[in-house]
C-alpha cells in the first residue's frame, strides 16, 4: 500500500450503490476491502472489480464484529427495496442497528472515518414539502416500513452519539430514491419494476392511483454526492439530504418509461402497499451550501442508460467477465 492510499471499508458494497462506490474508489487509487452477505447483493455486480489487486472482497454479516484495519468506513449495508426489507423485518432492525454498533465500534477502535447511507425514510409520510434535514419526520413505528425507517433512524441516533461521546468524525446522508445499471431485476423498486415490465411486454403495476409521487436521482450523481461529502473538510457530520430535486407522479414515470422503451404494456392498478408515503422531494439547500453540490442528470437522460443496461441484461448479451 502506498503511502497516501486509503484503506477503505464499503460495507453492503456487491449491492447497486456499493458496487458503484467501490468502483469510484478504486478509480481515484484507494484500496477497497468489499464487505457482503448477499442478501440482495450479486457477485456479478463486482465482478469486474475481484482482478484489480486494490480490491478485497469479504463475506460477512455486519451484525456480526469486525477486526480489521481500515481508515474510512462506507456503511451501505441494508436491503433497501420494501420487498426485501419486509420478508425478514426483524433482520433489517438487526442489519441497521447492530450493524451500526459494530461499524462504529471498529472506527472508534482504528480513529476511522464513518459513513452511514441514511434514507428519506426518516422521513416517513412527511407533512412538510419538500423535506429539509430539520424537520422530524413522520413515521409509523409499528408498521410494515418501520423495521427500516426505525433502523434508520435509530442508526442516525448512534451516528450521532458516538459523534457527541467519543468525538469521532461522522458523516450521515439521507439518500432519496436512486436508481440506475445494476439494480437487480427482482430487486422491486418502481423504476426497475417498470422497465422490466415494459421490456418484456408484462403489465406495468401501478400501486394505488398512480398519484403519488417519488423524485429520483441516477446513481453517478448520488455517489458523486456521497464521496463529495466524505471528502468534505472541515468536517460536518450532517445530516445532509443527497437526491434528485425533479418530482413526477408514479404514472409520469410509467409514462416515461413506455414512451423510452416504445414498450405496448398496459397499466395494471394494484392496491397501494399500508403507510407508502404519498409525496417526497429533497431540499437540497444544505448539500449545496456545504459543498456545491447537484444532480445532473434529468430523469429521461438517466432512465435511457437504465434501460439500455436492463435491455442487455435481459437479452443476455451483458459483459459479465472481470
Ligand atoms: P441493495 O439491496 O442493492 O444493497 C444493499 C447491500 O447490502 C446488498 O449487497 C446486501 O447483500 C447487503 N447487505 C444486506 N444486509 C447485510 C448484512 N447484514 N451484512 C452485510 N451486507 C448486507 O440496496 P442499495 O439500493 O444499493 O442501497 C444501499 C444502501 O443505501 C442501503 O443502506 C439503503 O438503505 C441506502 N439507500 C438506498 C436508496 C436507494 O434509492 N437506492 C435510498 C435510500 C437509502
Ligand atoms: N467492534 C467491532 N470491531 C472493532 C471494535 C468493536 O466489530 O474493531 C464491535 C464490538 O462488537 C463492540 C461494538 O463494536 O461490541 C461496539 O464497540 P464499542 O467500543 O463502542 O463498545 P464495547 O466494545 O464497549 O461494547
Ligand atoms: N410502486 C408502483 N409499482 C411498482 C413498485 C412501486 O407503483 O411496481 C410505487 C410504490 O407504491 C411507491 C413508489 O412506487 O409509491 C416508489 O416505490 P419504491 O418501492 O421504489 O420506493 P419507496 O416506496 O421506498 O420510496
Amino acid at each position: 500500500m502506498k503511502m497516501n492510499e486509503k484503506r477503505i471499508l464499503v460495507t453492503g458494497g456487491a449491492g447497486f450503490l456499493g458496487s458503484h462506490l467501490c468502483e469510484v474508489l478504486l478509480a481515484r487509487g484507494d484500496e477497497v476491502i468489499c464487505l457482503d452477505n448477499f442478501y440482495t447483493g450479486n457477485k456479478r455486480n463486482i465482478y469486474h472489480l475481484i482482478q484489480n489487486p486494490r480490491f478485497e472482497l469479504l463475506r460477512h454479516d455486519v451484525t456480526f464484529p469486525l477486526y480489521i484495519e481500515v481508515d474510512e468506513i462506507y456503511n451501505l449495508a441494508c436491503p433497501a427495496s420494501p420487498i426485501h426489507y419486509q420478508r425478514d423485518p426483524v433482520q433489517t432492525t438487526k442489519t441497521s442497528v447492530h450493524g451500526a454498533i459494530n461499524m462504529l465500534g471498529l472506527a472508534k477502535r482504528t480513529g476511522a472515518k464513518i459513513f452511514q447511507a441514511s434514507t428519506s425514510e426518516v422521513y416517513g409520510d412527511p407533512e412538510v414539502h419538500p423535506q429539509p434535514e430539520d424537520y422530524w419526520g413522520r413515521v409509523n413505528p409499528i408498521g410494515p416500513r418501520s423495521c427500516y425507517d426505525e433502523g434508520k433512524r435509530c442508526a442516525e441516533t448512534l451516528f450521532f452519539d458516538y459523534h457527541r461521546q467519543h468525538r469521532m468524525d461522522i458523516r450521515v446522508a439521507r439518500i432519496f430514491n436512486t436508481y440506475g445499471p445494476r439494480m437487480d431485476v427482482n430487486d422491486g423498486r418502481v423504476v426497475s419494476n417498470f422497465i422490466c415490465q415494459a421490456l418484456r411486454g408484462d403489465p406495468i403495476t401501478i400501486y394505488g392511483d398512480g398519484k403519488q409521487t417519488r423524485s429520483f436521482c441516477y446513481v453517478d450523481d448520488l455517489i458523486d454526492g456521497l464521496v463529495r461529502f466524505m471528502d468534505l473538510d472541515p468536517s460536518n457530520p450532517g445530516p445532509v439530504n443527497i437526491g434528485n430535486p425533479g418530482e413526477f407522479e408514479m404514472l409520469e414515470l410509467a409514462e416515461a418509461v413506455l414512451e423510452i422503451t416504445g414498450s405496448r404494456s398496459q397499466l395494471v392498478f394494484k392496491d397501494l402497499p399500508v403507510d407508502d408515503p404519498k409525496q417526497r422531494r429533497p431540499d437540497l439547500t444544505r448539500a449545496n451550501t456545504l459543498f456545491g453540490w447537484q444532480p445532473t442528470t434529468e430523469l429521461k437522460h438517466g432512465l435511457t442508460k437504465t434501460i439500455a443496461y436492463f435491455d442487455a441484461l435481459l437479452s443476455g448479451s451483458l459483459n459479465a467477465t472481470p
